[in-house]
C-alpha cells in the first residue's frame, strides 16, 4: 500500500512517498516565512507531483494523502479546529477539496504528534503495544495517547493530544495556550531562554556566553559541570518526569515513547524519567517501559498508512 504523507511543522513541510513502513522518496520544503497554510498547499502538491514523476509512478497508485498538522485537528471531519499562533488560516481551509482537486486523492488530516505515535506504533519503538503514550520534547511538548490500539480523540478531538499542556506548577510561567505552569511553559525549546534569563545564577555562568540557549547548549554545559546549567537541566528533567507520571495516571499505558530533538541527550533523559516514573507512578500491575522513539523526524510520515487504514 502506498500513500503520500506530509508533516507540516513550524519551519518545514516534510513530504514523503510512503509504501507500508518505508519512505520511498522525500523532500523538505522551507515554509518558515509562510504566513498561512493555504499558500503552502500548492507548493506541497507540486513537490508530490514532482516526486511521483521522478519515481515513474502515477497518483492513482496511491491510496490517499495523510497530513500531519501542528494544532488541534478533528480527523473525523478533516478540519483543523484550532491553531497556536502559526497557520491561523487553517480552520478555514478545506484540505479534502485541495487534495481532490490538486492530486485526485482522498485525504486524512491529523494532529502531527498523533501521526508520529501512529508511526512509532506501526513500525517503531511502540510496535506490538496497544496502550502507548508518546511525548515529544522539542520547541514545544507533544503528549499523545493510544488506548486499546486506537488513538484517543474524545468528543471535541482534543483528548490525549495536549500532554504538553498538563499543568505541572499551579503558579508557574504563562503558556502560549493561555494556561499557566504547563509542562511546555516550564521546560521546552520556546520557554527555555526565558527560564535561563530568570535563573538567578545564569548570568554569571557559562550559559551567559550564548545569545540563545537551547537544550543542546544546556546539556553540554551541564555535562561540563556548570552549576546553573546543571540546576536548570535537572529542573527540566523533573518537569518532564512529572508530565510523564501525569500522563500515566491519565491514560494507563504499558509504554511511554519519548522523541523530539532533545533526545540527542537520551542517555541522560531516559534513565532519569524511568527512575522517576518507577518511583512515583501508581502502577500496581508493574512498571511502565520508557523508550526512546526510533523513527526520528520520519515518525509522522510512517504514520500515514495506519492513519489511512483506520476504520472511521
Ligand atoms: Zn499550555
Amino acid at each position: 500500500m502506498k500513500a503520500l504523507a506530509v508533516d507540516i511543522g513550524g519551519t518545514h513541510a516534510n513530504c514523503g512517498l510512503v509504501e507500508n513502513d518505508s519512505i520511498l522518496a522525500y523532500e523538505s520544503i522551507d515554509i518558515a516565512s509562510a504566513t498561512g497554510v493555504r499558500a503552502t498547499l500548492s507548493r506541497i502538491a507540486d513537490v508530490f507531483l514532482k516526486l511521483i514523476k521522478k519515481h515513474s509512478l502515477s497518483p492513482d497508485q496511491f491510496h490517499g494523502i495523510a497530513v500531519g498538522f501542528p494544532g488541534l485537528v478533528d480527523s473525523r471531519i478533516g478540519r483543523v479546529v484550532s491553531t497556536n499562533k502559526k497557520y491561523d488560516d487553517a480552520p478555514e481551509v478545506d484540505f479534502g477539496a485541495w487534495s481532490r482537486e490538486d492530486l485526485g486523492l482522498p485525504l486524512r488530516i491529523e494532529n502531527d504528534a498523533r501521526m508520529a505515535l501512529l508511526g512509532e506504533s506501526y513500525a517503531g519503538a511502540a510496535r506490538g503495544f496497544l496502550d502507548v503514550v508518546m511525548i515529544t520534547l522539542g520547541t514545544g511538548i507533544g503528549g499523545v495517547a493510544m488506548i486499546e490500539g486506537r488513538l484517543l480523540r474524545g468528543k471535541h478531538a482534543q483528548a490525549g493530544c495536549l500532554g504538553g499542556h498538563i499543568p505541572v506548577l499551579f503558579n508557574g510561567r504563562p503558556c502560549t495556550c493561555g494556561g499557566i505552569g504547563c509542562a511546555e511553559a516550564e521546560a521546552s525549546g520556546w520557554s527555555l531562554p526565558g527560564i535561563v534569563k530568570d535563573f538567578p545564577e545564569a548570568s554569571a555562568s557559562s550559559l551567559s556566553k550564548y545569545s540563545h540557549v537551547g537544550f543542546k547548549e544546556l546539556f553540554e554545559e551541564a555535562a561540563r559541570g556548570d552549576k546553573a546549567a546543571l540546576a536548570i537541566r535537572d529542573r527540566c528533567l523533573n518537569i518532564w518526569a512529572a508530565d510523564a507520571v501525569a500522563l500515566i495516571h491519565a491514560y494507563d499505558p504499558e509504554i511511554i515513547v519519548i522523541g523530539g530533538g532533545v533526545m540527542e541527550s537520551a542517555q541522560v533523559i531516559i534513565p532519569y524519567i524511568e527512575a522517576h516514573v518507577h518511583k512515583y507512578a501508581w502502577t500496581p500491575w508493574g512498571k511502565v517501559q520508557i523508550r526512546r522513539a526510533e523513527l526520528g523526524n520520519n515518525a509522522a510520515l510512517v504514520g500515514a498508512i495506519p492513519l489511512l487504514s483506520e476504520k472511521t
